[in-house]
């Protein structure tokens, strides 16, 4: 991502976003006030949100998030929105279920207890919900009147969708090859949407140069320039994993990665539960997954190196699709930290797992959700995932918008004339 920074001047009128109190450098830990900025004008590292979060009795908080409404913005007190957000037109997503997967732990050997925390039940039927909607009250808060972003595929949904709820326009950019679900998904919210000749990364990279151009003025790129406040949206998916589980912690969590930002905002919402004593202080490890044809952060945690070295994506996974990711060095560290690991598995794999989980659970997932239990597999067969420790599982979003990754393979067990005989035939009675 190119190191741009938008200037905040010293008498522009300070902005309040709830419990954040600025940004923060990650790599050299320089502050700055709120702002549409997303890169530290010192050393270029990435900035995310600070927070004076509430001190005090543990249990008064969990109360008080235990009577908020069933969304994310149930714990609206550690994220940077202002107080009365639930007021506001959005599309309160969240509160997904977490299914306990009784049938795949049977399948694949787990005896710790198995989750699916499942995403796809979402407004837009993707994990994108949740952080489109924090971008959206910092848009509102630095006055953007155009919503935009480099997509996937999921994401373009999300932001359509967000945008005409709260009013704004949208204008979002996608990759011009992606599958048929995404597409109109991106498309039937009545928005803008771009498609442009090239792999994410050349999307990601247009976006960054029409930022810094007047073309690009006002508008609010959800993953780019009000990167910092979207990557918060993800860890109410760490705050709802502990809620849900009765305020604990599960052992291991298995996450999908793209850029990698989702996977670390859970890492970094799990140690705000901590420190805020909602949840004991106890280890837990998370594990990262990609497909092998884009698995640049996994290829370089297997070898053992600090850097991802940017791939060509090619892979059914195109929600997953993203060559060069932003967040991959900050997934590495987390993953060794915390005694995790990064796996990939082929798009075969992909299929079958989401046909696995599908059986299973009765969960139809895209093939990110394919990903990551299909990695989630892998893992227990190499002895990297513990099948007696608590597992989550995340399901990122809907199969119903990758059709055609299992299309070829499910179909009817027979066509037949509406007889009976033709049924007795068939062999498929009893
Ligand atoms: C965007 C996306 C992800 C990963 O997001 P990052 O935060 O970029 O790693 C995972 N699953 C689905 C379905 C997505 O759309």
């Amino acid at each position: 991502m190119a190191a741009q920074t938008v200037e905040v001047t010293e008498n522009a009128p300070s902005v309040t976003l709830g419990a954040a109190v600025g940004l923060s450098c990650r790599e050299c830990g320089e502050r700055f006030p709120l702002g549409p900025i997303f890169a530290c004008a010192t050393c270029f590292g990435p900035l995310e949100v600070a927070y004076d979060l509430p001190s005090g009795d543990p249990e008064a908080l969990r109360k008080q998030i235990e009577a908020g409404p069933h969304n994310i913005w149930r714990y609206a007190p550690l994220l940077p929105v202002p107080t009365d957000v639930a007021e506001k037109p959005n599309l309160n997503p969240g509160f997904t279920k977490l299914v306990k997967a009784d049938n795949l732990a049977r399948e694949l050997g787990v005896t710790g207890g198995l989750y699916v925390k499942d995403d796809s039940g979402n407004p837009t039927h993707s994990f994108k919900d949740r952080v489109v909607a924090i971008a959206v009250e910092a848009a509102r808060a630095f006055g953007f009147t155009t919503l935009s972003c480099s997509s996937t595929g999921n994401l373009a949904g999300a932001v359509g969708a967000a945008a005409r709820r709260a009013g704004f326009r949208s204008c979002v950019f996608i990759p011009h090859d992606l599958e048929a679900g995404k597409v109109v998904m991106a498309a039937v919210y009545g928005g803008d949407l771009v498609g442009i000749e090239g792999n994410y990364d050349d999307v990601n990279r247009f976006c960054s140069e029409l930022i810094g151009d007047p073309l690009g003025e006002g508008w609010g790129f959800v993953n780019v320039n009000l990167r910092p406040y979207y990557g918060e949206g993800s860890k109410t998916l760490a705050y709802e994993i502990c809620e849900q589980l009765g305020w604990r912690l599960p052992d291991q969590i298995v996450i999908p990665v793209a850029s990698g930002s989702q996977l670390t905002k859970i890492d970094k919402g799990l140690k705000e539960l901590i420190a805020l004593g909602l949840v004991e202080d106890r280890p837990y490890k998370i594990y990262g997954a990609q497909a092998e044809g884009c698995s640049p952060v996994s290829t370089a945690f297997k070898a053992g190196h600090d850097v991802v070295r940017p791939q060509k994506p090619d892979t059914i996974a195109k929600s997953l699709a993203i060559g060069n990711p932003a967040d991959g060095p900050y997934v590495l560290d987390i993953a060794r930290r915390t005694g995790g690991a990064v796996e990939d598995v082929d798009d075969e794999q992909v299929v079958d797992a989401i046909k696995l989980l599908a059986r299973t659970e009765g969960i139809f997932a895209e093939t990110a959700g394919g990903v990551t239990v299909g990695v989630t597999k892998k893992l227990l067969e190499a002895g990297l995932l513990d099948p007696a420790l608590s597992t989550v599982i995340l399901n990122t979003g809907d199969g119903l918008k990758t059709l055609d990754a299992v299309a070829p393979t499910s179909g009817p067990t027979a066509t037949i004339r509406p007889s009976l005989d033709a049924f007795r035939s068939a062999g498929l009675a009893g």
